[in-house]
C-alpha cells in the first residue's frame, strides 16, 4: 500500500512536470546528437547548432548565421541556403522562440540560475529594456557588415557552450560562469529575457508562429497569476490571466509549457492556432 502511494505521488509529480520533461529530453538529445556516436549507426549529426547535417543528408542552417556570413561577405552555398530555409520555415510556422525553449543548451544554464536564486530568494533585479537584445541584434549584423566575420559568432555563448562540452577551456567556461551569475544574482532571466540576439531574433523570425498557449476552459482560470510567476516572459501572460485575451499572441512567448505545469484548474493548453486576426493590443507589463 505504501509503495503503491509512493508511486502514484511520484506519477504525479512526473505528470506536474511534463512539459519540463519533454524539453529537457530535447535539449540534451539534440548535444547528445552532435557527441556520441551510436553503434552501427554512428554520429546523428555533424557540425553544431549554427550549421548542421542530421541524418548524413538533411542540412539545418542557423539563419542569423548564415544572414551575419552573408553581410560578412561569404558566397552564396547551396546546401547553406537549403538548410537556413528549413530551419527558418519551421520556426516561422511554430514560433521562432520554440528554439530559446526547446533547443538552446544555454536554457539548461540560465534555468539553473533561476531555479537556484528563486531557491536562495536572491532578491537584486536590476532593470533592463528587453529591447536590448535588439540593440545588439542590429550591432551583431552591422559588425558583420563592416568586419567581414560572423560578428556575434565570436563570442555567442551557445556555439561556445557546445565548444565547451568536447573541449574544455578555462576562458570558455569563465564566460559560461559569468552568464549563469548574472542570471544568478544581477537580474530575473537576464540573458534570454533582455540581452541574448539570437533570442531577438527567432522572435522576430517566429511573430506570427502558430504553436500557442490558449485558455482553452478560460472560465476555470481562477485569476491566481501562478503561471505568470513561473513565465519567464511574464508580461505575455498577463491579458490571459486578466481575461482580455484567450490566446498567447506575444512572440515573446518560448512555448516552453511552464505555465501549462503549473496551473492546476486545466484552463491552459498549447494548441495549433490557425486562426487570423487573433492579436491583443495594450498588453500590460507585469513585473516580478
Ligand atoms: S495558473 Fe491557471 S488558474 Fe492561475 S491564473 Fe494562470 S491560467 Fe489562471
Ligand atoms: S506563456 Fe507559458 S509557454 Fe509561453 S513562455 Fe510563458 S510559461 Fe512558457
Amino acid at each position: 500500500m505504501v509503495a503503491a502511494n509512493r508511486f502514484l505521488r511520484t506519477v504525479s509529480a512526473l505528470k506536474r512536470r511534463r512539459w519540463l520533461l519533454m524539453r529537457r529530453s530535447v535539449q540534451i538529445l539534440i548535444v547528445l546528437a552532435f557527441i556520441v556516436d551510436l553503434p552501427e549507426i554512428g554520429r546523428i549529426a555533424a557540425g553544431n547548432l549554427s550549421s548542421s547535417v542530421w541524418f548524413w543528408n538533411v542540412p539545418l542552417t542557423d539563419p542569423f548565421v548564415m544572414l551575419q556570413s552573408l553581410l560578412a561577405g561569404a558566397p552564396f552555398a547551396k546546401t547553406v541556403l537549403i538548410g537556413a530555409a528549413i530551419v527558418a520555415g519551421f520556426y516561422a510556422f511554430f514560433g521562432g522562440r520554440i528554439y530559446c525553449g526547446w533547443v538552446c543548451p544555454i536554457n539548461m544554464l540560465t534555468d539553473a540560475a533561476y531555479w537556484l536564486r528563486q531557491k536562495l530568494k536572491i532578491k537584486g533585479n536590476l532593470t533592463m529594456s528587453r529591447e536590448l537584445r535588439t540593440v545588439l541584434l542590429v550591432m551583431a549584423l552591422v559588425l558583420s557588415a563592416i568586419s567581414g566575420t560572423l560578428a556575434w559568432e565570436n563570442i555567442n555563448p551557445i556555439t561556445l557552450l557546445q565548444r565547451e562540452i568536447m573541449w574544455t577551456s578555462a576562458a570558455g567556461l569563465t564566460f559560461l560562469a559569468a552568464l549563469f551569475l548574472f542570471d544568478f544574482l544581477v537580474t530575473r532571466r537576464g540573458w534570454c529575457g533582455h540581452l541574448c540576439p539570437v533570442g531577438a531574433f527567432y522572435r522576430w523570425l517566429g511573430h506570427y508562429g502558430r504553436l500557442r498557449v490558449m485558455a482553452v476552459k478560460a472560465d476555470a482560470c481562477a485569476g491566481c497569476s501562478d503561471c505568470i510567476k513561473v513565465c519567464p516572459e511574464p508580461h505575455v501572460l498577463a491579458p490571459l490571466v486578466a481575461k482580455k485575451a484567450v490566446t498567447v499572441t506575444d512572440s515573446d512567448c518560448t512555448r516552453c509549457g511552464a505555465c501549462l505545469d503549473k496551473c492546476g484548474s486545466g484552463a491552459l493548453s498549447m494548441k495549433l492556432d490557425l486562426r487570423r486576426g487573433a492579436t491583443f493590443r495594450g498588453i500590460p507589463i507585469v513585473k516580478k
